[in-house]
């Protein structure tokens, strides 16, 4: 059942077994596994069933530094779905070297191992809608070159793991009719959890309070609590509930809002190849099931370990659409669609087109013009194949990718971020229309996180000319300066209520659990130890997916 919370009466209570707060992937999954094992749970979320700006902007954050971090407002998405409203779609769990015990990497510790979380990929992959839980191209039955080109071999560095893609899959419309027509599931839309109220002896949560952009309050009373907000909105909740739990709940080590981190991402050097042009595998491949693949460069977990490297990968990339010396019809095409007004915020969110086309402006309009020009041909025949690929069909491409006869491509990498207690997230005096404290996120990047992006192209040169395949071409004089200005994130939002076995050392337990408090648990990024090479939200589904079968069993032991 979906209520607008704007039609309820003020001060109505619901109770339920089990609330969950923010219906992005997380929630939503966790709400149907609970709904579907017969549990009642009431999902409250803070946007609407559409996007309003009003909403967006109670997640605003008061301080941030642009540089380093984008907007909240282009990072997230506040209304049913959450950000899967506007993602990318990529889908990859995190690897076993992200749960590895690395003495080079302080705080990297995990509680648990890889193996508490790899039994749940395949119900991951089932709600993404991206295939089999398959990720190497040596197990892709239909894909018959499994080198990324010819004669390079899986040695230290391997090209034979890959990426899916979702839909990509937008939760709050592919799970709709599940979640109306569920007889067990809440949803309350337009209602934003402000505070968690505690017990007298603090160790229980009692219920939640809740608000609407029109003046009323709603509270919401169950057996468990599940924080399911996105990364930052869940720690700035458990960061403003400080009534009675000074400097927030869960905060007992003083690390709520600590080890923030997301990825380092962009482009340092072009892979020359010196094989044959036609033989390079650059864009996707796609597997039976017709998902999309992508191959990386990625390293083995001994070799990681060895050179005591952060995780990272890098794929070929296209040139940025938006400087015109590439000369490329069809990127200039993509580049003045992206441009027009109007039309460019129908074809994609402002952030993706931001990563997209890099630089945009008037001045080098007509020397995109002159390029389509130049190749009429071959950008009338690509727009209306790609434009159906790509916004049409139910699968869409997810990126745009030319073939270079020069054999000659970007090299994108992402790379970890190494945990670091500096780089956090607290609450400012200003509020927001609700009178909830916004954020000031302050994320940091460390040498540490330079240097292993540096080193990692070194191996990648290395291996190239190894094997007489190709090298690395630097398209900056100075490759650290260039990983500086590039170092910023926002997007996957990862870490401020880490996972630790004893309260002292992190917010959550084992199981999610937070701290201190026996029926309040976290389903989120937040919780992840270490940032990986991955983008997050697979592995956030894969720990729902645990955590509501943990609260399925918790539940039924005390029946
Ligand atoms: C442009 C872009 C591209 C991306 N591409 C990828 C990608 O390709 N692959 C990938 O893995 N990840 C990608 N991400 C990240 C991905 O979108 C997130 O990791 C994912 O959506 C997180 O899921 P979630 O359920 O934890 O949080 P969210 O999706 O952020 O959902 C949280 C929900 O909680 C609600 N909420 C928050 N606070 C409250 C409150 N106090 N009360 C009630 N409700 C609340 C919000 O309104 C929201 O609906 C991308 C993100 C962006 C912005």
């Amino acid at each position: 059942m979906f209520i607008d919370a704007e039609t309820l009466d003020n001060q109505t209570t619901f109770t339920s077994d089990i609330a969950v707060v923010g219906a992005g992937p997380a929630g939503i999954v966790l709400a149907l596994e609970l709904a579907n094992a017969g549990y009642e749970v009431v999902l409250i979320e803070s946007g609407g069933l559409h996007f309003s700006a009003a909403i967006q902007n109670l997640g605003e954050a008061s301080h941030f530094d642009p540089q380093f971090h984008a907007p909240m407002s282009e990072c997230t998405r506040r209304q049913l779905g959450g950000t899967s409203t506007i993602w990318g779609g990529r889908c990859l769990p995190y690897d076993p070297v992200d749960f590895d015990r690395r003495s080079y990497i302080p705080n990297s510790d995990w509680p648990i191992g890889y193996e508490e979380i790899a039994g749940y990929f395949q119900r991951a992959c089932d709600y993404f809608l991206c295939g089999k839980s398959e990720f190497k191209i040596e197990n892709i039955p239909n894909i018959a070159q499994k080198s990324i080109v010819p004669g390079l071999p899986d040695a230290e560095v391997l090209t034979s793991t890959l990426e899916r893609w979702s839909l990509p899959t937008n939760f709050g419309k592919e799970y709709f009719n599940d979640l109306k027509q569920s007889e067990k599931i809440k949803l309350l839309y337009n209602l934003t959890c402000t505070e968690i109220e505690t017990s007298e002896q603090n160790d229980q949560v009692e219920l939640l309070a809740a608000k609407t952009l029109g003046g009323k309050t709603i509270r919401v009373k169950c057996q468990k609590y599940v924080l399911a907000g996105g990364a930052l909105n869940t720690t700035r909740l458990l960061l403003a509930s400080d009534r009675r739990h000074p400097g927030g709940i869960g905060n007992q080590s003083g690390l709520l809002g600590r080890f923030y981190m997301g990825h380092l991402s962009g482009d340092i050097a072009v892979v020359h190849f010196t094989t044959p042009p036609q033989d390079t595998v650059f864009g996707f491949d796609r597997d039976p099931d017709k998902i999309y693949l992508r191959r990386r460069f990625s390293f083995t977990r001994e070799f990681l370990h060895e050179q005591q490297l952060p995780n990272i990968v890098a794929w070929l990339g296209s040139p940025k659409f938006g400087d015109p010396a590439h000369q490329n019809a069809i990127l200039s095409s993509a580049y003045l669609a992206l441009s027009t007004p109007v039309l460019k915020n129908f074809l994609t969110s402002t952030a993706m087109r931001k990563a997209a086309i890099g630089k945009e402006g008037q001045g080098i309009y007509w020397a995109h013009v002159m390029n389509v020009l130049k190749d009429f041909k071959q950008a009338i025949t690509f727009v209306p194949r790609f434009g159906y690929g790509r916004y049409i069909a139910k699968r869409k491409i997810p990126a745009l990718f030319v073939y270079s006869a020069a054999n000659e491509y970007p090299l994108h990498y992402h790379s970890e971020q190494v945990p670091n207690p500096d780089s956090r997230i607290s609450l400012s005096n200003d509020q927001d229309e609700l009178g909830m404290r916004r954020l000031n996120i302050d994320i940091q990047f460390a040498q540490q996180d330079i240097d292993g992006v540096l080193k990692a192209h070194r191996y990648w040169d290395q291996y190239l000319r190894n094997h007489n395949c190709g090298y690395l071409k630097y398209v900056t004089d100075d490759p650290e300066a260039s990983v500086w200005e590039q170092a910023g994130d926002g997007f996957h939002q990862v870490g401020t209520t880490r996972m630790s076995e004893h309260p002292k050392d992190g917010v959550v337990g084992n199981n999610c659990n937070v701290h201190g408090l026996d029926n309040l648990f976290v389903a989120s990024s937040s919780i992840f130890v270490t940032s990986g090479q991955a983008n997050s939200t697979f592995t956030i589904v894969a720990f729902a997916l645990r955590l509501a079968d943990h609260l399925k069993k918790i539940i039924e032991e005390k029946v």
